[in-house]
Order: C-alpha cells, then structure tokens, then sequence
C-alpha cells in the first residue's frame, strides 16, 4: 500500500534509500507513516517543523565489538548495538535481544516501534533497543556471563538512570540481567536502576516478570469486551513459550480460556485438553529444554517440527508471541477461515503488513503489539520508579497500576483512531497517540 501524502511518501523512499537492507526497519516506518497521513493533514507544522523527518532518524547509534573466550579458549567476537532511537519525552528505554538474526536492522526497527509504544505508556520513557548477534542458546553460564561482561565492558559508557536504562527482550532473561547489573555496578561503583528486569534480590519489581503477557491479554479483554466478548470459554493457540508467551498462556487462562498450542523456534505442541502450563514453565525457565520433551509427560499431545502450521490450528482467539513476521496472509487466512475473532499480538511486529490487513479486512478484532504488548516496558517503569524512591510495591500494587495502565492505552489508542477517521483501527490509533506526545515534545524544543 503506498502511502496516501506527498511529503510521507517522498520520506519514505528517502528512509529506504538510506538504510539499504532493512526491510523490518522499512515495514515499521512504512506503517506509521502511513497511519500519521491525517495527523500531518490536520497539523502541517510536523512536516514544516521537521519533525517527520527527525522521527525515522535515530538520535545516535551504538555498534561496538565484543570479544569473549569460551570454556575451550577459543576467542569470538560478536557485535553489540545499541540505537538510542528518540529522548524526547524521557530517557531512551527498550530491551537487548540476544539472538544470531540480529544486525542493525532489527534493532532499529525494535527501537523505532519502542518510541509509540513508551509513549502509550502515559510514562516518561523515550525509545532504545539493543542487542547483539550472539547465541546464549547451547552456552555454558560461564560462558554467558563472560559475554555479558564484555558486553557491558562497552556499553556502560552510554547508558545510565537517567540517560538509557535497558532491559530484557529474546535471549535475554534473568540470568543475563544479573551478568550485565553486576558489570555496571563494578564498572560505575554505583548502584542504580540503570537495568529493568532485574532479580528481586538487588531491585527487581514484583509482577515485572509477568508483565508483557499478562498486560497482553488485559489489553485483549478490554478489546473483547468493547465486542461482546469475552476469553471465557474461547480456545486460545499461543506461538513461542518465552517470557510473553508463558505468561500470556497464564492470564489467559486465569480468564478462562483454555490455551491448546505453544511453540519453540523447533516446532509446536496442540494438547487438546489444555496446556499444562506448570511443565511449560519447567522446560523452559528451568531445564531450557526444547518444548517437544512436553511429549515425554503428555503423550496424549501432539509435537509438529516447524511453527508455521501452528495458525492452522482452530481458536477463536491467537496471541503470536514469538517473534516477527511469524505470521503471514496465508496463515491469517487460516486463522480466519477457522473461526478466529480476536488477534493480539504479544511479540513486536509478529504479523506480516498482508496479515494485518486480512484481519482487518475480515472484521477479525486486531490488537497490535506497540499497544497490546506494552505492559512490560510500562512496568519496566515502575521498576525504575521503585528504584528512584528506594522503595517497593507488593505483587498487587504493580499488577493494579498495569491494569490501569492496559486499560487507559486502549481507550487512548481507540479513541485516537475514531477522532482522527479510522474507528475501531487499532493499528492506526495505536500509532497517532504514541505519535502525538512524542511529536508535541518535539515541536516544543525546536531544532536539536
Ligand atoms: P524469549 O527469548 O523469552 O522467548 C522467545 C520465544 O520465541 C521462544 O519460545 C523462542 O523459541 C521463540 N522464537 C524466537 N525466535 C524465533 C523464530 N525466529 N522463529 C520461531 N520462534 C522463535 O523472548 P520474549 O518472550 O521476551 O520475547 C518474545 C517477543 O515479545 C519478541 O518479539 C520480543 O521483542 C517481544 N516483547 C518482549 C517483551 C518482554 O518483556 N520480554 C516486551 C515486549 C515485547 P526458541 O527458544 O526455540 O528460540
């Protein structure tokens, strides 16, 4: 789809032609400027102001070498980044993924997203995302903790409470959040809530661990019930069985739905009488087992090598929690043809541009993940609240403010849709409220 502006379309082609060999970060731009049409249409000073342009610009990008030596003494070198993408309304915040698909691409595309998605937030966090192309799949601990190391050896020179504060994302979970505390601290002297994530022993917030998928699926109840609808009874498929999915799965049937399908890079696992989440959360959190060893205690469920055929399985509803671009038209077409009303997305850009737009074509409810999956940066924040005031909250106060804050994103991103013509347009109210603060900031300090 070509966008519907002169000046947006012109920025888009000169985006691509400046980042040649990004297509994820081209597909994120390309739909937000897409969705922006009628806020430039209606406020021209964005486009005269240069706001569009310094929007798909980063404000800085971090690429740096890390050497680390395994058990055996042989020496690697990954690559590390980080792109500190917008500040405009707080210090940049987004997670580090670990994973051997990674370059400069996804990360700016990850960092992109994360702007609107801070902002929906209502929290003063601006947008960054890091990582680097290294593997902790199949490593020792030793050996994670010596690349986590060496990863901060560089990027504790740029980040900081106040500056950029990362946290988790794929491949990075407690355990290398507690390698790359421990570094900071020792490098700086200092004990800050420079990292989000963190274990509850040396400043984690309850709830942060749940967060993602749990803010997912109250953000999909609010969305359901705007319908009619609701998770009771409904049959839910769940791609990945990461730290969204997992808990996704966990709320999900907390609110009485019975989850049927989980997956791993490997392949899926359709147990008809329900996942059994407590065996999930064992292979996964604590044996990092692959997913198909859930066949050695539930020999009634079925394992499948490869993830695509798991959206062939019927539901009503689907939460993709993967990765992105897992889900494709053809997929979406199976989804609908089987009956599917709701799609939310827990991973970031999970569906295809030709997948949103089967959804929305098919009147199935589409929740898209800058919205639906922005409970875990929002209680990142509460993490860095906590930290700030040397304070914590129960297990309770922090799910009560994600609720809150699930609740209030909808009805924002709902609402923006429907003032600025697209009703019910969750993917372009998403997009027009994360954009208005960001881009009001911007506007208000001029060029800089
Ligand atoms: P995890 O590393 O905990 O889990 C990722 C899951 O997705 C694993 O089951 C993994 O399988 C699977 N997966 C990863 N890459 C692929 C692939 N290429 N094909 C198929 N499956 C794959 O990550 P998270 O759960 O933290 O993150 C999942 C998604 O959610 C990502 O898109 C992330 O950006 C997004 N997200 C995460 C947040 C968080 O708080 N954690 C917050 C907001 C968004 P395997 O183990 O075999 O690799």
């Amino acid at each position: 789809m070509s966008i519907q502006n002169e000046y947006l379309s012109g920025l888009m082609d000169r985006v691509v032609a400046r980042n040649p060999a990004e297509p994820e970060f081209h597909q994120a731009v390309r739909e937000v400027l897409e969705s922006l049409v009628p806020v430039v249409e209606a406020r021209p000073e964005f486009i005269r102001e240069g706001i569009m342009d310094c929007l798909v610009e980063p404000e800085r990008i971090i690429k740096f070498r890390v050497p680390w030596e395994d058990e055996k003494g042989q020496i690697h070198v990954n690559r590390g980044f980080r792109v500190q993408f917008n500040s405009a309304i707080g210090p940049y915040k987004g997670g580090l993924r670990f994973h051997p698909s990674v370059y400069e691409g996804i990360i700016k595309f990850l960092g992109f997203e994360q702007i609107f998605k801070n902002s929906l937030t209502g929290l003063p966090i601006g947008g960054g995302k890091g990582g680097s192309d290294f593997d902790p799949k199949g490593k020792t601990d030793l050996e994670v903790m010596r690349f986590c190391q060496s990863f901060m050896t560089e990027l504790f020179k740029y980040i900081g409470p106040d500056t950029d504060v990362p946290a988790g994302d794929i491949g990075v979970g407690g355990r290398e959040i507690g390698y790359l505390f421990g570094q900071y601290k020792r490098l700086r002297n200092e004990f800050t809530g420079v990292l989000t994530g963190k274990g509850l022993t040396y400043g984690g917030s309850l709830a942060r661990t749940e967060a993602t998928g749990y803010g997912l699926c109250y953000f999909t109840d609010c969305m359901l019930k705007d319908a009619g609808r609701s998770f009771e009874g409904a049959t839910v498929v769940i791609s990945g069985s990461g730290n969204v999915a997992i808990y996704a799965c966990e709320k999900a049937t907390q609110l009485g739905a019975r989850v049927v399908a989980m997956s791993d890079s490997g392949g899926y696992i359709y147990d008809r009488d329900g996942i059994d989440l407590a065996c999930i959360k064992q292979l996964k959190e604590v044996e990092r087992k692959r997913i198909s060893a859930y066949l050695d205690t539930h020999p009634n469920a079925e394992y499948h090598a490869g993830c695509r055929d798991i959206w062939n399985i019927p539901c009503g509803i689907a939460l993709p929690c993967a990765t992105q671009n897992e889900l494709d038209e053809q997929s979406a077409k199976a989804l609908i043809a089987n009956g599917c009303f709701c799609v939310a997305e827990g991973a970031n850009m999970p569906s295809t541009p030709e997948a949103v737009h089967a959804f929305q074509s098919a009147g199935v409810l589409f929740a898209p993940a800058k919205a639906a999956n922005a409970g875990g940066v929002a209680t990142s924040a509460l993490e860095m609240s906590q930290n700030s005031m040397r304070f914590y909250w129960t297990f309770q106060e922090v799910d009560e403010h994600l609720k809150k804050i699930m609740v209030d994103l909808y009805h924002n991103a709902s609402s923006a849709a429907a003032r600025y013509g697209a009703p019910g347009n969750l993917v372009a109210g998403a997009n027009i409220a994360g954009f208005l603060k960001v881009g009001e900031s911007m506007l208000a300090y001029g060029i800089v």
